[in-house]
């Protein structure tokens, strides 16, 4: 299957091409706005899907991240990346993610709790007429995607109204928020991200390091078996 990945960013274009054999994943031809207004990460994974696959009548993948922290009721979550730009305190430094930074240590300054977790949520569009036709028919898909008519009402797997097929992974990597950076690798908050598991911050991990226990390679990983279950069942049937 082929899959257009609606992401300008070419980290992210690298980690998904390489996360299955049995998908062609191909960069985004074009960048469309999205408003990405939903109340969680899957919903906004959702509408950049949507918005692309609608407009380029092709198969989409899109992505939403960010850090959710215990102390803190769960944020910046799904405002990881603008977290500084939000009141109180404002913070317009041009370099955004060195504001947030700041802001989240300022936010956590005293406070005992520094449990927190990445989240990522993927969301596949399938609107090419014969994959749809294939995710219905394949046993290991049928039970996971939901399929939609023209009007984006669910209709049942099979039904021959169905026009689009919709698959959603997600994941979490838990760890805790230090007091100090340490690492200079990764992006966004990695610097400030602990890793139990690796006994390090997320900045101080190669990429291939990262992928194997953060948020978006477990979420890869979940896409990647669903599409290799799929394609063993296709060759048995
Ligand atoms: P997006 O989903 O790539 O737009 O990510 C939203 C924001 O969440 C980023 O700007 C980062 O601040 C944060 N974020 C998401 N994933 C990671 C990660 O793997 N490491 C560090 N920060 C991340």
């Amino acid at each position: 299957m082929n899959i257009i990945i609606a992401t300008q960013n070419p980290h992210k274009v690298t980690e998904f091409s390489a996360c299955s054999t049995q998908i062609s994943f191909e960069p985004t031809p074009v960048s469309i706005e999205v408003d990405e207004n939903a109340d969680s990460f899957v919903g906004n994974a959702r509408l950049k899907a949507r918005a692309y696959a609608g407009a380029l009548h092709r198969n989409v993948i899109a992505d939403d991240s960010g850090l959710c922290v215990d102390a803190l009721g769960g944020a910046p979550g799904i405002f990881s990346a603008r977290y500084a730009t939000l009141p109180p305190d404002v913070d317009l430094d041009p370099d955004r993610q060195a504001a947030n930074n700041r802001k989240l240590l300022r936010n956590l300054s005293g406070v005992a709790n520094r449990a927190a977790h990445f989240t990522c949520a993927l969301c596949i569009v399938i609107v090419e007429p014969r994959d749809v036709a294939w995710a219905s028919s394949n046993p290991e898909t049928r039970h996971v995607a939901t399929f939609y008519d023209d009007q984006f009402h669910p209709v049942p797997a099979g039904d021959a109204r169905a026009v689009c097929a919709e698959l959603v992974f997600e994941s979490q990597a838990h760890g805790i928020i230090l007091d100090v950076l340490s690492g200079t690798g990764g992006f966004g908050y990695d610097p400030l991200f602990f890793c139990p598991q690796t006994g390090c911050t997320f900045a101080s991990l190669t990429r291939e390091q990262k992928l194997g226990v953060s948020h978006r390679g477990r979420a890869l990983a979940q896409l990647a078996g669903l599409f290799e279950r799929a394609c063993l069942a296709e060759d048995k049937g």
